[in-house]
């Protein structure tokens, strides 16, 4: 069994990443494979510059937070296999399957501002990239949200199609569904999950942030200003911001939401606490991977070893598709 799963640099890593993904991943197995999805965030307008060093931080910080470097890549150093294989998966794809992905029909009439005709047409293909990083590491499970679910059923259906019209290469891939963890809020709109790519960062914790600054953010994270009781009532919106407090420092502390809060008796002691149990849980890998970054040849050196593996891992199965399929010599 090999898991596979990414994380797009489409913004600086922020808490509810670590807390909801990479401390996760940094306790699995040995098989478990992570890669930084940076060509998936050419599929809208990006700056390069800036798409190079959110890659590079991302990096920094999986293995910072105790991901093997062996098991960490960046897809883009895996261009050529990858370009590669999407080619015979788009060759294996009906244009019907691209146009049914739900999430294409939501984010290419949103972000052209033109409707479909004027999103980028790796916006349409990019699940046939997502089938490639799946099935090019033989992966069999893919945690993913659920707005992904109909993404991995698509790389499935296409392996069990390439499979069956040239030979068996490919293993079946299927979904996994992470328990549902709480989801961290953004500290200024509670109503919203915290996002690394929202625009106003105001209500955002990034990983990397000083301990000042995280201190000052949860210093302004919004509560309600009324009661000062110290719970955390999941599903009750105007209390959305305590709650987040509350779920925030229980996570950070590993206790439940209750035991977190005993002795704490205003919401400026609870933002107190807050504020230390996240610079705290924090503090191992914001050095970890300042200290990666200030040292660009070694991060160089683990970054190439990631891709070297990942790469010599796909190999067979990418000449074996390309010779069924008729391709090369
Ligand atoms: P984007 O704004 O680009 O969607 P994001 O911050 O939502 O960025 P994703 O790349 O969508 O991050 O997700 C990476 C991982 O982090 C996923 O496993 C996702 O479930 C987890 N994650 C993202 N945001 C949160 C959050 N607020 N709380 C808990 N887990 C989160
Ligand atoms: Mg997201």
């Amino acid at each position: 069994m090999t898991r596979l799963s990414g994380i797009t640099p489409s913004g600086r890593v922020q808490l509810g990443n670590y807390l909801g993904a990479i401390r996760h991943w940094a306790k699995g197995s040995g098989d478990d494979l992570y890669f930084v999805s940076d060509l998936h965030a050419m599929t809208t307008a990006y700056n390069p510059a800036r798409l190079r060093s959110l890659t590079t931080e991302q990096l920094a910080v999986l293995i910072a937070a105790g991901i093997p470097a062996d098991s960490v890549f960046v897809q883009s150093d895996l261009t050529r296999e990858l370009g590669a294989l999407t080619w015979l998966l788009e060759c294996t794809c009906t244009y019907g399957e691209a146009g049914r992905m739900i999430q294409f029909k939501e984010k290419a009439g949103a972000k052209s501002g033109k409707g479909r005709t004027g999103a980028r047409l790796s916006l349409l293909t990019y699940p046939v990239l997502m089938a490639a990083d799946i099935l090019l590491q033989g992966a069999t499970e893919v945690p993913v949200g659920a707005d992904q679910v109909q993404h991995v059923e698509l790389a499935r259906a296409l392996a069990r199609r390439f499979n069956a019209t040239y030979g068996e290469v490919f293993p079946i891939p299927r979904a996994v569904l992470p328990p549902v963890a709480a989801r961290v809020r953004d500290l200024s709109d509670p109503s919203r999950k915290m996002s690394k790519s929202t625009r106003d960062s105001v209500g955002v914790i990034f990983v990397l942030d000083e301990p000042d600054l995280i201190r000052r953010k949860i210093r302004r994270a919004v509560t309600d200003g009324a009661t000062e009781t110290i719970s955390a009532e999941p599903g009750n919106p105007a209390r959305a911001g305590v709650t987040n407090l509350v779920e925030i420092l229980a996570a950070c502390t590993a206790s439940d939401p209750d035991g977190a809060v005993a002795g704490i008796g205003s919401y400026r002691q609870l933002k107190e606490t807050v504020a230390e149990a996240v610079i705290e849980t924090l503090r191992p890998v914001r050095e970890g991977a300042t200290t990666l970054l200030a040292d660009p040849a070694e991060l160089g050196r683990v970054r190439k070893t990631g891709a070297g593996r990942a790469a010599e891992r796909g190999e067979h199965r990418l000449s074996a598709a390309l010779r069924l399929a008729g391709a090369g010599q």
